[in-house]
């Protein structure tokens, strides 16, 4: 059996998640233990690697079909050659598509919207997707991330108008679960805070995080007090395994909502029946379909990842045709700098879209209708020209 294969017969319930993280793949002479390169492939990949971290659970890679050169997670997880391509022939690229720079308050707080508040605890994740719009951050120093979450609550404490508070990163599930408890209680007695999310993609890619009981007790506690929402990121059907499906109904016991916001991409979950058994999937483990974000024009992620508006809005509107009312619930969405904007449909040549979110500047901005010239190559607003209706 090869060593991949071994992988498959590990019962992840049992492994504690902290020790397994040391036993992560992070280098390409690990990597190569479990699956093949040829000489030059491993040369490209070592300078990916330079670039964008590699990070991959065992778990994670267990998943992977040795057979399929195609198969999506090996798409998520594995470096690729085409990482190297900054600006890709889709256009222009950024390392700062949402415009988070401009509304860092510093020390790890991000307030785009007034009633938002996001809060970057960590830079970790137990794995780097390769798709990853915080790319530019994720796994490398920076100064974006909370150093002091006293100091984040005290800004969210003055600032009255914010009604929920976002922790992001990273992956904020990688914090231990005693200074997680901590992050938390400093946001309970928040009044004008109504709720707090926790955005995590360990129930797909770690799912063993949910193994720890005391982290389930925190949840429980904190949500008797405050509302919880866990934001989850499941891309393909192929990460909804037996124990995801544990690990989910696990976090729903303690009585938080989760929801996925899932990423639209070449190569993983581009097509009518990829988005289809997603969808259904979700709500068959209980979790709520609510956004597919079109994937953003990130260097080093958009050359291979991101799927044309017009081909995209086709798949998605096919899906939904099969899909009930609670599977087809998400929104088909563009996380723009200007605010987020759903991708409504098309007609012959205009692109449909209803901006959902507006900037705190441009407030008459939020739910505008807007009608976009429409060609087969556009995968961003940039990309395309406002027209008449
Ligand atoms: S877990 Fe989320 S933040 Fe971390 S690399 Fe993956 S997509 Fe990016």
């Amino acid at each position: 059996m090869s060593k991949l294969g071994e992988l498959k017969n590990i019962d992840w319930t049992k492994i504690d998640w902290q020790t397994e993280l040391k036993s992560n793949i992070n280098t390409i002479d690990t990597l190569k233990q479990y699956i093949d390169f040829s000489e030059g492939e491993e040369k490209t990949l070592r300078d990916v690697v330079d670039n964008h971290p590699i990070n991959i659970p065992r778990y994670y890679l267990s998943l992977i079909d040795e057979n399929n050169d195609k198969d999506p997670i090996r798409k998520l997880a594995l470096p690729n050659e085409d990482e190297l391509v900054v600006a890709g022939a889709m256009g222009e690229t950024t390392k700062d598509p949402y415009g988070d720079d401009k509304h860092d308050k510093g020390n790890g707080v991000l307030h785009k919207y007034p009633y938002s508040a996001l809060i970057v605890a960590t830079d970790y994740c137990s794995m780097y997707c390769r798709h990853c719009f915080r790319k530019a951050i994720v796994g490398l120093p920076n100064d974006k991330t909370v150093e002091n979450f006293q100091c984040a609550a005290e800004y969210i404490r003055e600032h009255k108008e914010i009604t929920n508070v976002i922790i992001s990163g990273g992956d904020p599930l990688l914090i231990n679960t005693q200074r997680i408890r901590k992050i938390l209680q400093s946001l309970v007695d928040i009044e004008h805070v109504n709720y707090v999310r926790i955005g995590t993609r360990t129930p797909a890619v770690y799912p063993m995080r949910f193994f720890d009981d005391d982290l389930l007790k925190c949840f429980e506690e904190f949500n008797k007090r405050k509302t919880l929402y866990l934001p989850t990121h499941f891309n393909h059907v192929n990460e909804i395994t037996d124990i995801a499906k544990e690990a989910v109904l696990r976090i729903r016991q303690t009585g938080v909502t989760v929801n996925n916001q899932a990423v639209f991409l070449e190569g993983v979950n581009d097509s009518v029946e990829d988005i289809e058994n997603l969808m259904n999937g979700l709500v068959s483990i209980g979790v709520n379909p609510y956004y597919l974000y079109q994937c953003m024009p990130v260097s080093r992620v958009r050359h291979h990842f991101q799927v044309p508006l017009k081909k995209g809005i086709d798949i998605v509107d096919k899906a939904k045709q099969r899909l009930d009312g609670y599977a087809k619930r998400f929104k088909f969405i563009m996380g723009h700098d200007i605010g987020k904007i759903e991708i409504c449909g098309r007609t012959e040549d205009k692109l449909i879209l209803k901006q959902i979110h507006s900037r705190p500047e441009e407030p008459e901005k939020a739910s505008r209708m807007m009608f976009m010239k429409l060609d087969d190559k556009a995968g961003w607003l940039d990309d395309m020209q406002e027209v008449g209706l």
